[in-house]
C-alpha cells in the first residue's frame, strides 16, 4: 500500500468519525476544555518561537525548500488528532500540494492547528546552534503545557468515539 493510499483511507476513517460522532465531540465540555488549553499552550509556545528567532529560522529553511515538514511526516497524524483539527474547524487537505512535502504543509506552512509532539519538539543541529544551549532549553520548555493538553485530549476523543 502506497503511503498516498494510506493517507486517503485514514482520512476516509476520520471523515466517518466526524461525521457519527461530531455533536457528541462538540458538546462535550472536557473536549473543549482541552481544546482551549491546548490552542493556549499552542499560541505560549508560538510566541517562546518568534521571541527566540527559532520561527524566523525555519521560515527561513520552508522558503529555500529543506524545511523538516517532509513526505511521510503525515503518518505521524492519528485519527484524534485529525478528528482534533476537525474541532479547530481546520479543512483537511484532499490532496498533497508539494510533492516532497508533508501532506498537510500549506503555502503558509503547517495547516494544522492541532500538531503531533514529534513536529513541534524537533529541533535540527542547525536550529540548535543558532539558537544555543539555553534558547533551546526555554524553547523545550514552553512545549510541556501543549504536549501535556495534547495527550489529554487524544485520550479523551479516543474515549469518546471508541465508547459508541
Ligand atoms: S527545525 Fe531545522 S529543518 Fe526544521 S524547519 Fe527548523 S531549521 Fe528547518
Ligand atoms: S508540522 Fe504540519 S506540515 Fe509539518 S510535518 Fe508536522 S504535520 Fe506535517
Amino acid at each position: 500500500m502506497t503511503v498516498e493510499e494510506i493517507i486517503s483511507q485514514k482520512l476516509a476513517l476520520v471523515r466517518k468519525i466526524w461525521q457519527k460522532h461530531q455533536k457528541r465531540l462538540q458538546q462535550d465540555p472536557k473536549v473543549q476544555e482541552l481544546l482551549f488549553q491546548h490552542q493556549k499552550a499552542f499560541q505560549h509556545a508560538q510566541a517562546v518561537m518568534r521571541l527566540t528567532g527559532a520561527e524566523a529560522f525555519c521560515a527561513r529553511c520552508g522558503r529555500d525548500g529543506i524545511s523538516c515538514c517532509g513526505a511521510d511526516m503525515e503518518l505521524h497524524c492519528d485519527d484524534a488528532l485529525l478528528v482534533a483539527n476537525l474541532l479547530c474547524e481546520v479543512e483537511l487537505p484532499s490532496q498533497r500540494a508539494f510533492p516532497k512535502g508533508c501532506f498537510f504543509l500549506g503555502e503558509e506552512g503547517c495547516i494544522l492547528k492541532v500538531r503531533p509532539l514529534i513536529c513541534r519538539n524537533f529541533i535540527c543541529p542547525e536550529l540548535a546552534a543558532f539558537l544555543g544551549p539555553e534558547k533551546t532549553r526555554i524553547l523545550q520548555e514552553s512545549l510541556e503545557g501543549e504536549a501535556r493538553a495534547l495527550f489529554l485530549l487524544g485520550e479523551k476523543i479516543r474515549s469518546l468515539v471508541l465508547k459508541s
